[in-house]
Order: structure tokens, then C-alpha cells, then sequence
């Protein structure tokens, strides 16, 4: 299937020129001098995207359907030692299992976005049922760490056109697929997960692993470190589409 696309806007990727630019590998806030001074505008022009700006080498890295109780922890020390940021895409009842573990998320620096309260095809559902997935799972990472997602990966990279822009209209999310897929949960090996991570990644690449499967844990140090030796830098994936952060507070539906 396909979703439809939209181009960056120029003032999107000038401000990734400016993020490139911070001490490898990590991205501090402190490191970003061309801020937006609004948040919402960046991302508020995108529907969904595949991938960033390729104008600088800066990727994001993303591990759908967690938390998971021992595998993130493991992952998330992993990306500590390197200083690296990444987003997680959450399923809804993970996050409500496992609260703690998207509080370590934010407080180390990392992204989490929406991805469905249960998992299912969403291309299934009609609009209610579609908007219920989405605000369990958002009302639920609220809770935990008082923040927002705004963007959501729909499970199995499955989501209409309509429901992408219905979504963009209603929630203000930007539906955020992939552009490098390992396809760890074939569960292949940590050396051949991480060969593809590094041998495909690219500027602007959003890279798509798993962080319920103990091998892609495996893969990433391998896969990190090679990521790093190529010159690549990490952003979380609002960070790559140009915000500089992805946090917002002020959705009236959102009451926890
Ligand atoms: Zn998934």
C-alpha cells in the first residue's frame, strides 16, 4: 500500500543543517541554535513521512512494540553508553504495564510515539474505533510522563490515505513509516540485523527495528557503532523532521 507523502519545506531542513552539527554522536539540546520557536508549525505541515531531510547525515533510529520489561531496559542502556537518542513507538497496554519504563525514555533524552493501544490492522477500523486506539495509547504515555506523542506509526505500516490525513486533522500527528527495514522480526541474527541497519542507512533514514525481540538487542551495539563510524548522527524523529523536541501539552482531549 501506499501513503501519501509531502516534501520537507525548506525551513524544516534548515533547521536540521543546524543540528547536524553538534558533537558526535548525540544531539543535546544545547547543541541546536536554530530553535523553533513553535513546535506545532514544524511538524503541523507534515501528514506522513517515510523519511527526513537528506541534505545532512542525521538519522533517527526506531524500536516499535514496547515497552518490554527486560529487552528495553537492555536497549536503553545501550543507547546511554553512546549518548544516543531514539524514538519508541509504543504499543498502548505496554505502556500502561510499564510506565516506569517510558519515564527512563524521557528522562534519557529519547522520543516515544504512538503506536496503537492493541495493535491492530488499522486500515480495519472506522474513525471512532481508529481515534480510540490512538487516545488510549496517548492518554497512557500522558500519564506517565506528562507529554504528548506527536507522531504515530501505524501497526504494520498500515493506514489509508484518509485516515492518515483524518488523523493529521483530529490529533495533530504526523503518521511516520520507515525507509530501512532490517526485518529483525524474522529474527535473522544480531550480525545480519545489524549488517543491514549499517549497510542501508542513509541522510534522513528512519530505521525500523523491534525492541521485543531479544536478538535486534543484540544487534544494536554493533549496529550503533557502525552507524557512528559512517559519519551518521542521531535525532529522535520530530528531532529529524525539525522540531526540537517532541513534546506538546496542549491537547484539550488529553485531561489525565
Ligand atoms: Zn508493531
Amino acid at each position: 500500500m501506499t501513503i501519501e507523502r509531502r516534501v520537507f519545506l525548506s525551513r524544516a531542513a534548515g533547521c536540521l543543517v543546524a543540528a547536524g552539527l553538534g558533537a558526535r554522536p548525540a544531539l543535546a539540546d544545547s547543541e541546536i541554535p536554530d530553535r523553533q520557536s513553535d513546535d506545532d508549525a514544524v511538524l503541523g505541515r507534515l501528514v506522513s513521512v517515510t523519511g527526513g531531510p537528506r541534505n545532512r547525515p542525521v538519522l533517527s533510529v526506531t524500536f516499535d512494540d514496547g515497552p518490554h520489561p527486560t529487552n528495553t531496559p537492555a536497549l536503553l542502556d545501550i543507547l546511554r553508553a553512546r549518548r544516543i537518542r531514539a524514538t519508541f513507538y509504543v504499543v498502548g497496554r505496554n505502556a500502561a504495564a510499564w510506565p516506569d519504563l517510558l519515564r527512563r525514555m524521557v528522562d534519557e533524552g529519547h522520543e516515544i510515539g504512538n503506536h496503537s493501544w492493541s495493535h491492530p490492522r488499522l486500515t480495519l477500523l472506522g474513525e471512532s474505533d481508529l481515534l480510540r486506539q490512538i487516545d488510549r495509547t496517548s492518554e497512557a504515555i500522558y500519564k506517565a510522563v506528562k507529554k504528548v506523542p506527536v507522531t504515530l506509526r501505524p501497526p504494520y505500516g498500515l493506514l489509508r490515505p484518509s485516515q492518515a490525513r483524518m488523523i493529521h486533522a483530529r490529533r495533530a500527528m504526523v503518521t511516520t513509516l520507515w525507509d530501512v527495514d532490517p526485518r529483525d522480526w524474522q529474527r535473522p541474527g544480531p550480525g545480519v540485523v545489524a549488517r543491514r541497519i549499517v549497510s542501508a542507512a542513509h541522510n534522513g533514514a528512519i530505521i525500523l527495528a523491534h525492541d521485543i525481540h531479544r536478538p535486534t538487542i543484540r544487534a544494536m551495539p554493533t549496529a550503533l557503532d557502525g552507524l557512528s563510524e559512517r559519519g551518521f548522527h542521531f535525532a529522535t524523529v520530530s528531532m529529524l523532521l525539525g522540531a526540537r523536541d517532541w513534546s506538546r501539552k496542549r491537547f484539550g482531549w488529553v485531561t489525565g
